[in-house]
């Protein structure tokens, strides 16, 4: 394995700029995700790492090498994408050795890296089988076996997951953990499921309009968003954003209602325009939340709910304040029909605050 570094690495397809000089080290053993909208660039630098598309700037290096100009075959990576692209006539065991057999290996050495990389997936029992007679689930192991035989310096993945039904992707993604610490592999895996990011990827590269707006851990990039966009794309359901002014040690929001500044922000300028974002896990109904002690920094508001979703183990509470529709998460959920009239505490010190023109975060 080894590491790889993106040198202002920059993609232009005519006229139009999809990546712009973008710079990032993805540690030797590192699971990296790109995560961000459609169109912000992911693919693009997936594919440019990979040798399928041409740079138009800067250097890609795997270790010490510099592979800007190699072909894709030279440059020690395996790509697993979201259509597997099984060869239908082989079976999985051929399949999973064509690029051994490709590259001109013998028929011993071949065997051993199939049975090898068919072991640490659990598919021995499917080598034999062809392609029409595996399920999606499997299908997508055979690709990732494909992968791993050609033990290569780094493992790209571009969407692996989204061909397949929301339960299987679950499995799959614990499945693709464990094969992360088994193989101790330099994964860059592109994703637009945030989910899958969080729980996949040891760092996160945010990335919108071709740019990279934050690399973190998951804790960080949750935590500590960078920005109002960072603190909008990642977190589930999203984080709850409205605009406000600072007025004397309260934020008052577009119909006037207030609630008070939290203390971090003590310092803010009177008339200060803001975006007050917290997330639906820190706006919770009385009693149904975190344990809030003395002196925390807590506002209680009445609120009406509007609408509730129930999900089993959590319900989600729609409420109406400060002129937009607030998303709260209930743990421990009671019934509450629409209509009834909560207590919900806004735990402050969990609350986000970005500038309102340019979205960075205030600290
Ligand atoms: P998605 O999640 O939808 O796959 P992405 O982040 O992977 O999006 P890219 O596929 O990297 O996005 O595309 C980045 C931008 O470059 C898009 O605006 C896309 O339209 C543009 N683009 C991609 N390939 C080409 C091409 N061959 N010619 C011109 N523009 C392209």
């Amino acid at each position: 394995m080894a590491d790889l570094t993106l040198k202002a690495l920059d993609k232009q397809y005519g006229a139009f700029h999809a990546v712009k000089g973008i710079d990032l080290v993805v540690e030797d053993g590192e699971f990296v995700a790109l995560v961000g909208p459609s169109g912000c660039g992911k693919s693009t630098t997936l594919r440019m790492i990979a040798g399928l598309e041409d740079i138009s700037g800067g250097d890609i290096c795997i270790g010490t090498r510099v592979v800007n100009d190699l072909p894709p075959r030279s440059r020690n990576i395996s790509m697993v994408f979201q259509s597997y692209a099984l060869y239908p006539h082989m079976t999985v065991g051929e399949n999973m050795g064509f690029s051994l057999k490709i590259a001109g290996k013998d028929q011993a050495t071949i065997k051993a890296a199939v049975d090898k990389a068919a072991t640490i997936l659990e598919i021995e029992q499917l080598l034999d089988r062809r392609p029409a007679q595996l399920s999606g689930g499997q299908r997508q192991r055979v690709a990732m076996g494909r992968a791993i035989v050609r033990d290569p310096d780094v493992f790209l993945f571009d969407e692996p997951l989204s061909n397949l039904d929301a339960k299987l992707r679950g499995q799959m993604r614990t499945e693709i953990k464990r094969l992360h610490a088994r193989l101790a592999a330099t994964i860059i895996y592109v994703t637009h499921d945030q989910v899958e990011a969080m729980t996949l990827a040891d760092r996160i590269v945010i990335m919108r309009d071709g740019n990279i707006e934050q690399v973190g851990t998951p804790d960080q990039v949750f935590n500590r968003p960078a920005s109002q966009f960072v603190a909008g794309f990642i977190g589930s359901p999203p984080m709850n954003m409205v605009e406000a002014r600072v007025t004397g040690q309260s934020l008052k929001f577009p119909d006037d209602t207030t609630i008070p500044l939290p203390s971090a922000f003590a310092y803010l300028a009177d008339g200060r325009k803001v975006i007050f974002g917290l997330r639906p896990d820190d706006i919770y109904p009385d009693g149904h939340g975190i344990d809030t002690s003395a002196g925390r920094d807590v506002t209680v508001l009445d609120l009406m709910v509007n609408l509730s979703e129930p999900l089993g183990n959590e319900t989600l509470l729609f409420a109406g304040f400060g002129g937009a529709e607030w998303t709260s998460r209930m743990l421990n959920p009671r019934e509450v029909r629409r209509g009834t009239q909560l207590s919900f505490r806004l735990d402050l010190a969990k609350a986000h605050l970005f500038d309102a023109e340019t979205g960075d975060t205030l600290r």
